[in-house]
């Protein structure tokens, strides 16, 4: 079985991946089967040893996050608890933690977390969509490594995630697999059509941008819900865009620059 590598890197998890079990298009990311029976709850995958190192230079990504401004509890308790090193590359892990953005692979990148947190923030600032705190149904365009579907996993009551190239679907579903989350489902295909089944969705989080906002995000945004997306008017840089799903209509926000990896059509 292949070894994740701990934090940091030199140090050993004596930690196991589980390879998915299935290769479905609609993944949901439990352990292997037989484990999932065998345990009801999530199988503990707290690293041994070198847990705490990493669990102290995550408090300090929060502390950091926190006096940048981030006062959303939820997003940043998540933020504190997902271990952001185990979804970059071996190389990568003693950076896990750094206000940077990581390759993922496939020419993708994992945003700085600053960025990750203040989109979930912002996906949690609409005004009806909050149930007991939780967003609802959460659709998230871009799977990548699966580090914000871990992360919208903490403060939404379902997540399906979507991610257009194979290969990095399957390494979301490698990573996320031994956390035993529950509400997440991993999606193969083309975020730019969404995902109807599960429409509507409380809350839209796209981590690849283009210059329009494809309608079918839109059409199966709940009334009440919101949209978080990086945008770009033609031509010109990149923004973050809030739409909120209004009985009244769209209410659109473009806010700060960003940069993220562009939104593409079909699947690869
Ligand atoms: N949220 C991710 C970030 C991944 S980067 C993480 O935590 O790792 C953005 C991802 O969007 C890339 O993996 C890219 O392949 C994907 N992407 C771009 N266009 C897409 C589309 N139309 N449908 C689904 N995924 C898309």
């Amino acid at each position: 079985m292949k070894k994740r590598p701990g934090f940091p890197a030199k140090v050993d998890f004596g930690q196991t991946h589980t390879p998915p079990s299935t290769q479905l298009s609609a993944t949901k990311v439990l352990p292997s089967a037989g484990l999932a029976q065998k345990a009801k709850t999530p199988i503990n995958t707290t690293p041994s040893g070198i847990g705490l190192d990493s669990a102290k230079v995550r408090e300090r990504m929060v502390q950091k996050l926190a006096l940048q401004g981030l006062e959303d509890e939820w997003v940043l308790k998540a933020m504190g608890k997902v271990e952001r090193h185990r979804f970059v590359d071996t190389a990568l892990v003693n950076q896990a933690y750094e206000d940077t953005s990581l390759p993922i692979g496939l020419g993708q990148t994992i945003s700085k977390p600053n960025v990750v947190a203040r989109m979930i923030a912002l996906l949690r600032g609409g005004k009806n969509l909050l149930i007991n705190g939780k967003i609802g149904k959460v659709l998230e365009i871009g799977t990548g490594c699966g580090y914000q579907a871990a992360l919208l996993s903490e403060v939404s009551k379902a997540v399906f995630s979507i991610e257009r190239l194979k290969g990095l679907h399957d390494k979301a579903i490698e990573n996320l697999s031994p956390m035993g989350l529950h509400n997440v489902t991993l999606i193969f295909g083309d975020g730019m059509l969404g995902h109807p089944g599960e429409a509507p969705y409380g809350g839209i989080i796209s981590a690849a941008g283009g210059d329009t906002v494809p309608q079918a995000w839109i059409d199966q945004l709940a009334i009440g819900g919101r949209l978080v997306a990086p945008w770009s008017s033609e031509g010109a840089s990149q923004s973050l865009l809030v739409i909120d799903k209004t009985p009244q209509g769209l209410q659109r926000q473009v806010l700060e620059p960003v940069h993220f990896v562009p939104l593409k059509s079909g699947v690869a």
